[in-house]
């Protein structure tokens, strides 16, 4: 097996990933035009094409500005390599030790909002088909690095991009962790709507992807949902004025090993006071986040038990609304569960309404693409780990026969989405080192 990267490719990828992190591509709500993200995320899109154009690529933007790609290469079979510019806030800037969108090569990591989560993986990757050019090797696929600029928030621009383009053939996501993905779920969120209610006021949970860890109630009925929540041994705190149902956050793709505080208040409340919101949720829910009494046991081999997360419940004077992440199997039917949550809905007067969905993600890991990528990672790495699922969700799933490839590795701290976020630089470099055999395995060895 020959090696592909040299010191310089390293310097260099290290050198563009600084350029990339110093731009604070932070989703922008109220965008101007032309930008439907914001400008920071679009000088991402220009800087990260940039980059691709110095190394040897041809590049497009989407004159609305929602993706762009780079392509090296001709032929009729394209390789795709799915990325994102598009980076979560920051947060608290106290938190951070360096600032979060210059990058900073501290002891053996480099620093900075991205570098992680795609910056670095993206870099990774572009310096490992430079170093494939490089070598002279023979190209007989076209590789085209795509990359999205809302991957942390509606996926709109990989939206656009399926409507606009045609798909590849293959490809891989580096946004994720090594070996690879071959099954991710199906992600369905949904609000039901329902009635409002004189007699009981809740607002509590927060994100949809997180089981709540609290739900607060302060009303009338305090000391009798005081009485429920012992008789069911829920743990609580009771104040002055409030009741503060506690429970244990988790990602809603492992719902089943949180505690839910939202399903627990409205189990102890719908035993004190009758509203359909809390009726539905205590009767045909309860406190099972895989969601059996609605849809019976759905599990596969491949990705495991459907979950459920009551994520957020409101109930006040105007109206009521339940907020519900779903990760349904690969296997599994997404019309018949909506069928079924449909109908047990609407015995309790509520609506539904699909806020979000992502299809989920299966490549059989018998196929050539998991082969050949699961042989690159074990023969550079000597170790054997299996291919895996997840609840997660990459762009992977955006399109067939693609699957999530790294760039973490088992022994990488996950600092994603976190203050001080950073990539080994160690890292860096053995990633690149694999994605450029894969490259020239999938690509110039066709
Ligand atoms: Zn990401």
């Amino acid at each position: 097996m020959q090696t592909f990267i040299t010191q310089q490719h390293k310097d260099e990828a290290v050198e563009s990933l600084k350029t990339l992190i110093a731009y604070p591509s932070v989703l922008d709500e109220e965008p101007k035009d032309g930008t439907p993200f914001g400008q920071g995320i679009q000088d991402a899109l220009e800087g990260a094409l940039e980059l691709c154009k110095r190394l040897g690529m041809e590049t497009y933007i989407d004159p609305d500005g929602y993706y762009g790609y780079a392509e090296y290469g001709s032929g009729e079979e394209t390789l795709a390599i799915l990325c994102h510019m598009d980076v979560v806030p920051a947060g608290n800037e106290a938190d951070w030790d360096t600032p979060p969108f210059e990058a900073v090569v501290k002891g053996d990591s480099i620093y900075g909002r991205g570098t992680q989560d795609d910056k670095g993986p993206s870099v990774a990757a572009l310096y490992a088909l430079k170093a494939v050019i490089d070598s002279g090797a023979n190209f007989e696929r076209r590789i085209r690095f795509i990359f999205g600029s809302d991957e942390e928030n509606l996926w709109r621009g990989l939206d656009q991009y399926n409507k606009k383009e045609k798909p590849a053939t293959m490809g891989f996501s580096p946004d994720s962790v090594f070996p690879l993905t071959y099954a991710e779920k199906g992600l369905l969120q949904v609000k039901l709507h329902g009635p409002k209610s004189n007699q009981v006021q809740v607002q509590a949970g927060g994100a949809l992807n997180v089981v709540p860890d609290q739900a607060i109630y302060s009303g009338e009925y305090a000391d009798e949902l005081q009485k429920q929540l012992d008789q069911q041994g829920f743990e609580y705190e009771k104040n002055d004025d409030h009741i503060r149902v506690k429970g244990k956050a988790i990602h809603s793709k492992d719902a089943p090993q949180g505690t839910n505080a939202v399903s627990r208040l409205a189990i102890g409340l719908s035993s004190v006071v009758s509203e359909p919101a809390l009726n539905f949720i205590a009767k045909e829910i309860g406190e099972d986040a895989k969601g059996t009494q609605l849809f019976g046991e759905i599990h596969d081999e491949d990705s495991g038990s459907l979950t459920f997360n009551v994520a957020q419940l409101k109930i006040n004077e105007d109206s009521s609304e339940i907020g519900i992440d779903i990760r349904i199997p690969v296997s599994a039917d997404k019309d018949e569960i909506v069928k079924s949550l449909k109908t047990a809905a609407a015995k309790y007067h509520l609506d539904y309404e699909e806020f979000d969905y992502l299809a989920s993600l299966y490549v059989p890991k018998d196929s050539d693409l998991v082969q050949t990528l699961l042989a690159v990672y074990r023969e550079k790495t000597g170790d054997q780990a299996e291919p895996m699922s997840s609840g997660g969700a990459t762009f992977a799933r955006t399109m067939k026969n693609c699957v999530a490839f790294g760039a973490m590795f088992p022994d990488t701290q996950d600092t994603m989405h976190m203050p001080n976020e950073n990539m080994p630089l160690k890292d860096i470099y053995r990633s690149m080192d694999i994605f450029a055999e894969a490259i020239y395995r999938l690509a110039c060895q066709s």
